[in-house]
């Protein structure tokens, strides 16, 4: 007996993630619905803002592997949809020499020959005026990184994924996934049944993964997005190719510091710390922990002379942390055809042409194109309604 479905695909969340995962599904003719809680665009998940930085610097090889496919991927979405979402500026990585982190990605940028320049103390000043390298700290520019226009490529994610045939339902959220061959979601405004669902619900993932009797542990903390003021308009600018920075650790603090070039905000520098302070997604600013900013001021006292050290500007983003700071992209243990991706722990923009094509190969039961062992949720201790 065969039961009807409206759509070969339900995605849920129309963030970086999801919206990647509908457009590559569409691209294979699946018939793909995108649902979204909120009227887009929107700013209260975790893909909005004009930038993100963009790298093949990473601690990890596996990260630089699907980095190798994924800046292919961004440059076919540039080609078919005729729009700039890239920039490349370099990305200055600097920490302590001899620490772990460093050395990290260092050999990873080395191993997998990425076109890479050291610097040294004598010529740091000279190809990066205006930033004090800190006494023992190393540096070097991984060439191909930059800066992504975020919300440009939501835009084009969605319109591609639109043009291919694919439905986006805005201010439709999703109260209710009941699990089977074939799966239902109910949302605000209808019932939608299809063989597969995916789950990218960004903070919310829990909430949603709670229908289905799974959970995660993920964090759920508010970034503080803070803007910084040049003293001399154009001294970090990107035309005059200031790169984008990441320190791994230092006097400061234990969790990176990023930062990219002025760009979006003219005279402005936008530079945050990889950590903040737990929030209830629906109440992201009753969160006002600004302990994060007092670590910044400190460090661009002393590492950005050419900065005021007061945030000019400071706007709000949420990051979803998983225990070990890796993504999870895997199947639901008791139901093949649902699938999530989850946790992506403040790196996660970057991989969303990759991470589409993951998830659309989890939900149609494909071999996955990357070994997965990193991602699955065998490695925490998750709790399933069959486990409880
Ligand atoms: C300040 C900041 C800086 C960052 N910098 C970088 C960077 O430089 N480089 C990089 O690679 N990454 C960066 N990231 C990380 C990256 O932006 C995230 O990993 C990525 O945006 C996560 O996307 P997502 O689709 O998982 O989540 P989201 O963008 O939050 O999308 C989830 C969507 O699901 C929707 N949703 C939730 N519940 C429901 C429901 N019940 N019904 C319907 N819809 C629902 C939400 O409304 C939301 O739109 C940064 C993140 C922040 C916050």
């Amino acid at each position: 007996m065969s039961v009807e479905v409206d759509y070969d695909c339900i995605v849920i969340g129309a963030g970086v993630q999801g919206s990647f995962t509908a457009y590559q599904l569409a691209k294979k003719n699946k018939k793909t619905v995108l649902l979204e809680q909120f009227v887009l665009p929107h700013s209260r998940g975790s893909s909005h803002g004009q930038t993100r930085i963009i790298r093949k610097a990473y601690e990890q090889d596996f990260y630089t592997h699907m980095m190798e496919e994924c800046y292919e991927l961004w440059a076919q979405l540039e080609r078919e949809a005729g729009v700039k979402l890239y920039r490349q500026t370099g990305l200055l990585v600097m920490g302590p020499e001899y620490s772990q982190s460093y050395q990290l990605f260092k050999n990873t940028l080395q191993r997998n020959k990425v076109p890479t320049v050291i610097l040294n103390r004598d010529n740091f000043r000279q190809h990066i005026p205006h930033v004090n390298l800190a006494e023992g700290d190393g540096a070097l520019v991984d060439i191909t990184a930059g800066v992504l226009y975020a919300d440009r490529a939501l835009k084009t994610v969605q319109g591609q994924f639109q043009k291919l045939g694919g439905v986006i339902r805005d201010t439709e959220k999703v109260t209710d996934i009941t699990p089977g061959p074939v799966v239902t979601v109910s949302t605000s405004a209808g019932v939608y049944r299809a063989k597969s669902v995916v789950i990218t619900a960004g903070p919310w993932a829990n909430r949603l993964l709670a229908h289905t009797g799974l959970q995660l542990p993920l964090e759920v903390v508010k970034i503080n997005v803070c803007y910084w003021k040049e003293k001399v308009p154009g001294s970090y600018d990107v035309k005059q190719r200031f790169p984008c920075f990441l320190q791994t650790e230092g006097e400061e603090a234990k969790e990176h510091i990023y930062g990219l070039p002025s760009n979006e905000y003219p005279g402005l520098v936008k530079i945050c710390y990889h950590m903040g302070s737990e929030t209830d997604p629906d109440q992201r600013d009753k969160q006002t922990d600004r302990s994060d900013i007092d670590i910044l001021q400190r460090f661009i006292a002393r590492s950005f002379p050419g900065l005021l050290p007061e945030p000019a500007v400071v706007e709000s983003c949420m990051y979803t942390l998983t225990p070990d700071r890796h993504f999870v992209l895997d199947c639901h243990p008791d139901y093949s055809n649902i699938v999530f991706g989850a946790g992506f722990s403040g790196h996660g923009f970057k991989f969303g042409p990759i991470i589409g094509k993951l998830l659309c190969e989890l939900s149609l039961g494909e071999v996955s194109s990357y070994d997965l062992s990193p991602f699955r949720i065998r490695r925490f201790q998750t709790k399933t309604k069959s486990a409880l």
